[in-house]
């Protein structure tokens, strides 16, 4: 989810050098409350979901108990009479099937916990309003936090997720170009031509991990800079509050303040006309001192309804830059990078089904294989390409039959008795170069490879090589009943082995 607390549990810091076994339920916890935390966001107004959900940590997930952590017993108390059978349908309905929740209340002392590693990171707020202050001693520099007490304070975190880096972010024809401009403002930000940077992409192609990406890059180098990211629904909700609580200009001079401001998913302005004149106001001054912006869209900038046309105009000064739905290679890495994160083997056919079947959403992607792997830690079931083919169902409802283009390969070589090798080989003789045509044809059709991968499968041949063969075979559909007749069994062969 977008907003972070700071000190959320990551998978990286479970247990880190433990038993890779013990981590797993934290693993797909975490994993199970990702999705929840976006079906919560749809289902509550954005108070609410601030004070009611981002506050809680997923703990873990064993044996259909979904163990959550929270601020305190009264917080439990209200969240059972208020919000009791959200959390149940969310969790439900991530992982398939009914799932018990318990609650560990968190301990005190842990009320508030910088999550930075370096304390340049974070902003202190004293209790006392009386605005913000660096969290260093103005005399010596140093980090002031011995001196002072902690329950005086409270921390504000830039709220980056540490996960959503660009080392865990894959990349492919798609997301190409995002990815390059995100990473030079990351070596040098303010300090390019992309200032404001906007990406902009449909709903879970990578923005929000893209746009935090920049962020931990930039903490990882050391530089010293103040980061904050928010979604645009916080910076709304952030200066309504300021307005009933009298502090506006504390609220601007903060974001005043930043190196590097990252607003997500701008769309949300809209309509918005207060929250529209204090934004456009913040990015004048950041822009003018040549601080660096970053913006995520759901449309280019020139499309945005509802926005004023200065902010407009002011969104494109910089660079945009899109993100478009990945293409099957780059959706079967970025499961692959999924399941080595999580430290999770599967097999490369259940991968590429997943992948096949899931094709313009990759946090979609992701939630089938956290069903996935929610389902057979709950059932005590192997993961199974039948399995995977359940899962795959419930979350998307129409599953294209898996093939393989090798199964296709012997298929037709079993069918039109012709040696398999030779559908790889590069002779031209008649009856075998038909027999590879068909091949060729049928994994265009049945599987969702990409002319280059089915062209690598027949022998190394050019993606043009297999345009041909689909042509040929379609004219001879079309024109020879017998042909059709042929090719219409070999799939219905091959589909039904499914
Ligand atoms: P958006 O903000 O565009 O709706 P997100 O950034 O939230 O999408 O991405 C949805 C999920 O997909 C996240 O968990 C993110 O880590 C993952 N994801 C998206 N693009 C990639 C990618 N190229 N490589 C790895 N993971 C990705
Ligand atoms: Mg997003």
């Amino acid at each position: 989810m977008e907003n972070f607390s700071s000190d959320k549990i990551t998978l990286d810091t479970i247990g880190s050098g433990e038993n890779i076994v013990s981590q797993l339920p934290n693993a797909i916890a975490e994993n199970i409350w990702g999705e929840c935390l976006q079906i919560f966001r749809g289902r509550v107004n954005s108070q609410s979901y601030k004070a009611w959900f981002e506050p809680i940590i997923p703990i873990q997930f064993e044996n259909g108990n979904f163990t959550i952590q929270i601020p305190s017993q009264f917080f439990q108390d209200w969240l059972e009479e208020h919000h009791y059978s959200l959390l149940i349908e969310a969790i439900t309905h991530v992982v398939g099937t009914n799932v018990e929740l318990s609650y560990i209340v968190k301990p005190e002392e842990r009320e508030s916990i910088p999550y930075s590693q370096d304390d340049h990171f974070s902003v202190q707020v004293s209790t006392q309003t009386d605005g913000l202050a660096e969290n260093r001693n103005a005399n010596t520099g140093q980090p002031k936090s011995e001196l002072t007490p902690r329950n005086t304070q409270r921390t504000i975190s830039h709220f980056l997720n540490p996960r959503y880096t660009f080392e865990n972010y894959i990349k492919g024809e798609s997301n190409q170009f995002a990815q390059a401009a995100a990473l030079a403002v990351a070596n040098s930000p303010g300090g390019t031509s992309f200032n404001p940077l906007v990406i902009y992409g449909g709903v879970g192609l990578g923005k929000t991990h893209l746009v935090h990406a920049i962020g931990n890059r930039v903490i990882q180098s050391g530089k010293s800079k103040k980061i904050l990211y928010v979604s645009s629904e916080k910076f709304t909700v952030d200066f309504v509050e300021s307005i009933q609580k009298d502090s506006v200009s504390d609220f601007s001079n903060h974001y005043r303040s930043l190196d590097i401001l990252i607003v997500d998913d701008i769309q949300f302005f809209a309509g918005k006309e207060k929250t529209q004149d204090v934004f456009f106001h913040t990015f004048n001054t950041l822009y003018q001192s040549g601080k660096q912006i970053i913006l995520s869209s759901d449309k280019p900038p020139k499309d945005l309804k509802g926005l004023n046309e200065r902010l407009i105009s002011r969104f494109q000064w910089g660079l945009t830059a899109d993100i478009q739905p990945p293409d099957l290679e780059t959706r079967i890495a970025i499961l692959q990078k999924k399941c080595s994160d999580s430290r999770i083997e599967l097999s490369h056919n259940i991968v590429e089904f997943i992948a096949s079947n899931v094709t313009t959403n990759i946090r979609e992607l992701e939630g089938c294989l956290i069903s996935l792997l929610a389902r057979a830690s709950l059932e005590h079931r192997d993961i199974t390409l039948q399995l995977a083919q359940d899962v795959v169902q419930s979350v998307i409802g129409n599953v294209r039959p898996y093939v393989t283009i090798q199964e296709i390969q012997s298929t037709v070589s079993e069918y039109l008795k012709v040696p398999e090798d030779l559908l790889r080989a590069k002779t031209r003789k008649q009856e075998i170069a038909i027999a590879r045509q068909i091949a060729m044809y049928l994994a265009k059709v049945l599987t969702s490879s990409s002319l280059k991968t089915i062209g690598l499968h027949f022998g190394g041949r050019d993606h043009s090589t297999v345009i041909h063969a689909y042509q040929t075979v379609e004219d001879l559909i079309s024109t020879d009943p017998k042909f059709k007749s042929i090719v219409k069994d070999l799939r219905t062969k091959l589909e039904r082995a499914v």
